[in-house]
């Protein structure tokens, strides 16, 4: 629909500004500007100086169709000309979100009866923690409250979503987590193999029990946990969670905000993994993130009884302006279409099983790596300082940060994650040609942090 046009305002790769960055180093950008990004087309962006990289993490785990879509960015313009906004409250609505709705349920597990838009995965793991307390409240439960996570697990950064988040960053001089927010460890197959998945249920039915049951409303997991370092649960996981949730009334909430819309070769990891939510939690992959939209999905469970209650309930007194964006909708139908139509899931579930061969003969025995895994298209690798010991760096080393630093100058973007893992989440149609030059890129990155860190002598046994 529209020419474009590749010229940039300026030759800048830095810029100075009063920007206060996410998840950034306060002391670092007291000095530095911010790095731009300008450009971008399949999975390659370029600089402000026109340094090209290859994104071997989709931005955060969210450009699934990768850059440049323009039957996107037509929608959203088309979209914009004919009502770039109305709002949706007082039973307002506009047509792409109703389409969008339909989709997703069309897609999702056969449970889901209703969706609910705001903007970012942070909002919506707060409005699912005000809904299963709601639902509560319906039910005749008031004391049912309790919230359960996961430690290195992530959900965002809101109040009730930065205290489901187990990592002690976000939770930092933040007052969080709230009381009602309580943690289970969240597997790890690398360095606790000898625990198995009824180990975890058990763990969890031991606090369940500390608590109280009458006083715990649900568990919250990602199915494949991402920024706590790609763990995958051991087999038979979510059954014998579910059934530790089943025995005491608890709900079950995925937040699929990575995983939905395709990324372990599913549409949902509820159905890669086989078990069925009560609610599920979802934005980046819904529109790439070419705009921001996140969705609610609320099971029949818990629909049933708000439902049920329509006339005690009156008013749903829960919203966002920016609910049901026109824009983000028209952004979310462009992007599920394409998903759809060019059979992306499917590419993502193949293009996964492949990228985890090529990236374990490019790194698996490089000195530095403890450890290789995969869930679907995301592989995480582990940085030890010495492989038969699996012995960490010091977290003062900053190791993973410097891994993706070094890799920039490779020209390659990779993702960084506490416990030194290096995550990887290629869009969806990434070939293997792209795959080829992301492992090889990392495995020279490897090889050019391993000298400095022997330089340093901060490797054991070498
Ligand atoms: N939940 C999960 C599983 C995520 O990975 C993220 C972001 O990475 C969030 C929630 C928070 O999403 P947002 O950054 O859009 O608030």
């Amino acid at each position: 629909m529209f020419a474009r046009d590749h010229k940039t305002s300026s030759q800048q790769s830095i810029v100075k500004g009063d920007m206060l960055h996410p998840f950034s180093s306060v002391d670092q950008m007291s000095a530095q500007g911010s790095r731009i990004m300008k450009r971008a087309e399949g999975v390659r962006l370029w600089d402000g100086l026109g340094n090209e990289y290859i994104d071997s993490a989709a931005s955060l785990w969210c450009v699934n169709v990768g850059y440049g879509r323009t039957e996107i960015i037509d929608a959203m313009a088309r979209q914009g000309y004919d009502l770039p906004f109305y709002h949706s409250f007082n039973g307002m609505g506009n047509e792409p979100a109703l389409a969008l709705t339909d989709k997703i349920l069309s897609l999702a597990p056969g449970n889901m009866r209703k969706v609910f838009f705001g903007s970012s995965g942070s909002d919506a793991n707060d409005t699912t923690a005000k809904i299963v307390w709601y639902y509560n409240n319906l039910r005749g439960k008031p004391d049912k409250k309790k919230l359960i996570s996961r430690w290195r697990s992530y959900h965002g950064v809101a109040g009730a979503a930065g205290s489901l988040t187990g990592l002690s960053v976000v939770h930092k001089l933040f007052d969080l987590p709230g009381e009602r927010f309580f943690h289970v460890s969240a597997p790890d197959l690398y360095r606790e193999p000898e625990r198995d998945a009824q180990s975890y249920a058990d763990e969890l039915d031991a606090l369940i029990r500390r608590e109280g049951p009458e006083t715990v409303a649900a568990f919250w997991a990602e199915p494949v946990m991402g920024t706590g370092g790609v763990l995958t649960p051991p087999d038979g996981y979510f059954e014998a969670i579910k059934s530790v949730l089943d025995e005491h009334d608890i709900l079950l909430v995925f937040d699929e905000v990575i995983t939905g819309y395709g990324r372990l070769g599913e549409w949902f990891g509820a159905q890669h993994f086989n078990v069925a939510p009560d609610l599920i939690v979802t934005a980046k992959g819904l529109t790439s993130l070419y705009a921001p939209l996140s969705a609610v999905l609320v099971g029949d469970k818990v629909w049933n009884i708000i439902d049920e209650q329509r006339q005690e309930v009156g008013v749903f007194g829960h919203g966002f302006t920016s609910t049901a964006h026109p824009i983000s909708a028209a952004a979310g139908l462009a992007n599920l279409r394409i998903i759809e139509e060019e059979g992306l899931v499917e590419q993502a579930g193949a293009a996964g099983r492949r990228f985890f061969t090529m990236l374990k003969s490019a790194v698996g025995d490089h000195p530095l790596v403890g450890d290789v895994r995969a869930g679907g298209f995301m592989a995480g690798v582990e940085l030890v300082a010495e492989r038969s010991s699996a012995t960490p760096f010091p977290v003062d080393l900053g190791v993973s940060g410097r891994v993706r630093e070094a890799a920039m100058k490779q020209g390659l973007l990779v993702r960084a994650l506490t416990n030194d893992v290096i995550a990887f989440s290629p869009p969806f149609n990434t070939d293997e040609t792209d795959m080829k030059l992301i492992t090889d890129r990392f495995a020279a990155t490897l090889d050019v942090m391993y000298d400095h860190l022997k330089s340093e002598g901060h490797l054991k046994g070498w």
